[in-house]
């Protein structure tokens, strides 16, 4: 079932205007409409599938981050750039924890490669996962229980100095009640890490309705750096920086570039990952994906 929101998650107005129909590339082909908000610029898939209907549109074996096979050229390169990825994720959080006790909840750890890296470096590591078999799997790669979802009794208040989520929150139906959940864990002193695609990058321009950030319907909501901060500041936080993440721009812009003309073209792909970078660097960091440093306000 499809559901209609009539008011802007952000800003609450009720005027929005359409910005693009875009193809659910990886599992449907259904056609999906991104609307804007005449008032704040938000933009967000609308109509959406609802919470008990959006399962249908995971359904596919092109999902290689649940899984871990070392197969042709690409899922190698995804593989060597995942693991180092994960270490310039814990050099992060164990930069911004300071001096405060190493207590980390990941929210969509997924197979929870990122908890067993944090683990392995002294963090006491919890997370929560709404897909079952993946979370049994992280469960038992990580040797923790993992929760369905952070609205467990299980989780004290405060109990976090850190809370990360990788891309996750693109495709969070309750924004609010969840940014509200993450002021209730999260310590006084404590960081949320929050990594989402930018709408702002330059591929998003470039490529239109088949830039692979999109990723309808599954992305609900398409930030920006200007629609994500009024989103967390009404929810008690603050927003300090967002950094980039380099890689995402070059696997970005190979999907996008499939999705454009049907066929993979890698040289043409880095290329554009790598211009995108370099306007990104000029264009107050708007690049491909950003990652949010937010602290309580
Ligand atoms: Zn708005």
């Amino acid at each position: 079932m499809l559901e209609t929101l009539t008011q802007c998650p952000v800003c609450g107005k009720d005027e929005f205007k359409d910005f693009l129909t875009c193809q659910d590339y990886t599992v449907t082909q259904e056609k999906f409409t991104i609307v804007q908000c005449t008032n704040c610029g938000f933009k967000f898939t609308n109509p959406r599938p609802d919470e008990a209907h959006i399962g249908a549109y995971y359904q596919s074996e092109d999902y290689i981050s649940h899984s871990n096979t070392k197969k042709g050229l690409i899922n190698r390169v995804y593989h060597v750039v995942r693991n180092r990825a994960l270490k310039g994720k814990l050099k992060l959080v164990n930069q911004l924890v300071g001096q405060q006790p190493k207590k980390l909840l990941d929210i969509g750890c997924g197979t929870g490669f990122f908890l067993n890296t944090c683990k392995a470096d002294g963090w006491e590591v919890i997370g929560s996962e709404p897909d079952p078999k993946t979370r049994a799997f992280a469960a038992e790669q990580v040797g923790i229980e993992i929760q369905q979802d952070i609205f467990t009794d299980k989780f004290r208040p405060e109990q976090f100095s850190v809370i990360t989520m990788w891309h996750v929150l693109e495709h969070v139906h309750q924004l609010d009640k969840t940014i509200q959940r993450l002021h209730e864990l999260l310590s006084d002193q404590g960081t949320l890490v929050i990594a989402v695609p930018n709408a702002n990058a330059q591929e998003a321009q470039k490529f239109e309705a088949t830039w692979a950030g999109y990723d309808v319907p599954r992305h609900l909501y398409h930030f920006t750096p200007e629609t994500l901060t009024p989103l967390f500041e009404k929810n008690g936080f603050q927003v300090q920086k967002h950094l980039p993440m380099y890689f995402d721009s070059y696997y970005i812009s190979m999907l996008s570039q499939k999705y454009k003309t049907g066929k993979n073209n890698y040289p043409k792909a880095v290329l554009q990952g790598w211009n995108s970078n370099q306007w990104a660097k000029k264009h107050d960091n708007n690049y491909s994906s950003v990652i949010y440093i937010i602290r309580k306000a």
